[in-house]
């Protein structure tokens, strides 16, 4: 069984998720923790669990995502990977925290390897298929768990919302093909674990998120 932590941070409220197993080993998928203090608690979780960080992933790459990036990559030895169509969106980060007024974030290490669409990223006895979920950002990536019934699916998809459309390589169609195709086609009772706000199941935000219904309404 794989289990999913997650904590809120920065002025963001980004979702941020260590996933773990019985092996202790854990990932880091889209450390936001912006303060000293959320570092902290960040890593007295992984201390007080006595896990042993393997990889970290991020879901696109987004000022709110990255973050903490730089402090994971540091603390546990870790190198970033992502998908390789986030590279600008990554690059663009010192820019966009200009932009936000964000003055003191730790720059991103530059990913070290790519992730590919349809690959299986392994930790422990974990196995998470990597599917393809672009719209919000422009190579925005899901981690799906088949065995413990969760995706993660960084800003795609929201309880009863959806990831805006109106940031560099957005694209509203792009989005609501990623969301009805990769992530409403999963079994019903898959979790749901987004970039911000509570979780949700697939079920769910198939009967009642309103953007899904209107968009599904009108095909
Ligand atoms: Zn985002
Ligand atoms: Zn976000």
């Amino acid at each position: 069984m794989t289990q999913v932590q997650y904590f809120t941070f920065s002025p963001f409220s980004e979702n941020s998720y260590v996933l773990y197993d019985d092996t202790k080993e854990c990932i880091i998928v889209d450390p936001g923790c912006y303060t000293a203090a959320e570092r902290k608690k960040l890593s007295d979780f992984i201390t007080n669990k006595q896990l042993k960080p393997v990889r970290l992933l991020n879901t696109h790459c987004h000022l709110d995502h990255i973050f903490g990036n730089k402090y994971v990559a540091d603390t546990y030895g870790l190198d970033l990977e992502i998908h390789e169509g986030e590279i600008p969106v990554l690059e663009a980060a010192p820019m966009a925290a200009q932009m936000y007024g964000v003055n003191d974030m730790q720059p991103s290490p530059a990913p070290s390897r790519f992730i590919q669409v349809g690959e299986t990223i392994r930790f422990g006895n974990t196995e998470l298929k990597v599917l393809f979920t672009p719209g919000h950002s422009p190579a925005s990536i899901s981690f799906y768990c088949a065995a413990s019934k969760f995706v993660i699916s960084g800003d795609v998809l929201f309880q009863n919302s959806i990831g805006r459309t109106d940031l560099p390589g957005g694209n509203y169609n792009t989005l609501m093909q990623s969301i009805t195709k990769q992530i409403l086609t999963l079994p019903d009772h898959t979790m749901v674990y987004s970039g911000h706000g509570p979780a949700t199941m697939v079920n769910a935000e198939k009967k009642s998120n309103p953007f899904v219904l209107e968009y599904l309404n009108k095909r």
